[in-house]
């Protein structure tokens, strides 16, 4: 059993799992650096340790201050959120070898997806379609060859790749070689490996995402997918559950393939299994071993609480569910507030002068903003996320278009006027987007 949990993070998700936490009666302990002193985690913990100055590297990223936080406080477990360490394979081998445990896969299983080739390879072993593309790394020599073999346009992608850098299209033979030679050099410069792969470029896709739930034993349920298509620079800023684009049939048959491939793997914990989706195909194209950003939408329309379930798997307790007991009820969106210009994107850190939180049936916050929180520069400049479900994705959006008007944070910018825009939009009420979509929306209206 797990009694104390230490959890390695900040803001809205340290809060989140905070929640979990009390719930199942556990003990917390919140870590922060010196400019996350007065955060609401902090204050709602149980204990709190100050692990470093406001750097991430030294403070939320600095995994012996976290494993002393943890011998100082007794703590016996380590709930890593998202971001920071949640997919670092060293640190969850550190804290095995300390008796620590980590809420979240088996190191081997991060390393294994970790990487994106072997991820990918991983994937098509265990019987999930892949997009068509290179097997395995490509050397620039081989590029046309490869190329002429996959069929314009291509993607070279980073071996190490993330955040969506080292990734360059190549629309003709003549881009080729330029093109490799630009995502080596970004690879490179972004992690070190200047490896890349090769992909078919799909022109219209949607991104659609499976969150699957494993024991670890052998035992795996999916939750349904999210629809995270409307994303700027591949940062997702709105998504929905269940996916405008997908029927019934459509969302069990590939739940059911990613659960089965997470049986043979016998996966621990929560995880994400992203696809991108063109013409009623689905593609793998990376999987996420930890919790997501996005996923209180999958929460609101199946009443699960994955945090709870996360913690379970960690303690040896199982899945609180078969898959035949998941109902998958209404529609849910989330939408990321973001401390930034709602045009331009730059970020907006200060302190929040007033600060209104709506409510209402169907509506959750998740927010460790309060008003006079003065938001350090030093971070993701995610604030909050409101979640909003109906019973029907027309009553959502209803319920969303009321819920924006009433939200009130004062003193920064947020992206809240970019969702008072999208939710008056014809497309968007259609749910007829792709994963070009927004850019192409904030550069029709930016004249
Ligand atoms: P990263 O880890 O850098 O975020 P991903 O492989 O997850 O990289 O891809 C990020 C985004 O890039 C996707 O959500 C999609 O928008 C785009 N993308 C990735 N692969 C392809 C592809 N083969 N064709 C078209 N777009 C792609």
């Amino acid at each position: 059993m797990i009694s104390k949990i230490l959890i390695a993070n900040r803001g809205e998700i340290a809060l989140r799992v905070l929640r979990a936490c009390k719930e199942l009666g556990i003990a917390t302990v919140a870590v922060h650096s010196t400019a996350d002193s007065d955060a609401m985690h902090v204050r709602l913990a149980d204990e709190s340790v100050c692990i470093g100055p406001p750097p991430s590297r030294e403070s939320y990223l600095n995994i012996h201050q976290i494993v002393a936080a943890c011998e100082i406080t007794g703590a016996d477990a380590v709930h890593p959120g998202y971001g920071f360490l949640s997919e670092n394979a060293k640190f969850a081998d550190i804290l095995e070898a300390h008796g620590i445990t980590f809420i979240g896969p088996t190191a081997e299983h991060i390393r294994l997806m970790g990487d994106k080739i072997t991820a990918k390879k991983t994937a098509e072993e265990l019987g999930i379609p892949v997009v068509p593309g290179s097997d395995g790394e490509v050397r620039p020599e081989n590029a046309l060859k490869v190329a002429r073999e996959i069929g314009f346009p291509v993607l070279i992608k980073a071996t190490a790749g993330g955040g969506g850098r080292g990734m360059k299209v190549a629309r003709t033979e003549a881009d080729l070689e330029h093109a490799v030679a630009t995502a080596r050099s970004e690879a490179a410069a972004a992690f070190g490996n200047d490896a890349v792969y090769m992909e078919k470029f799909l022109g219209k896709p949607r991104h659609i995402e499976i969150q699957i739930v494993g024991d670890g034993e052998g035992n795996a349920i999916h939750l349904g997918e999210r629809d995270c298509s409307l994303q700027r620079r591949h940062q997702k800023v709105w998504e929905e559950a269940n996916s405008p684009a997908l029927n019934v049939e459509q969302r069990m048959k590939i739940g059911q393939v990613c659960a089965d491939a997470m049986k043979k793997m016998k996966y621990r914990g929560a995880g994400t299994i992203e696809f991108l989706y063109e013409n009623g195909e689905f593609y793998f194209i990376e999987m996420n071993t930890r919790l997501q950003v996005e996923h209180p939408i999958t929460e609101a329309i199946t009443g699960i609480d994955l945090v709870h379930e996360q913690i379970r798997v960690a303690s040896g307790a199982g899945l609180s569910a078969k898959q035949e007991d998941i109902v998958f009820s209404g529609h849910a969106i989330e939408c990321r507030i973001n401390a930034e210009d709602p045009r331009t994107f730059v970020p907006s850190p200060g302190t929040i002068t007033h600060f209104h939180a709506p409510g209402g049936l169907g509506v959750r916050v998740d927010s460790g903003a309060y008003q006079g929180y003065r938001i350090p520069p030093y971070y993701d400049s995610l604030i909050g996320k409101l979640i909003v479900h109906g019973r029907t994705r027309v009553e959502c959006m209803m319920r969303l278009r009321r819920v924006l008007d009433e939200f009130v944070i004062d003193g920064i910018k947020t992206t809240l006027p970019l969702f008072q825009n999208l939710i008056n939009n014809q497309d968007i009420a259609n749910g007829d987007y792709d994963i070009h979509w927004l850019e192409h929306h904030l550069a029709s209206t930016s004249a």
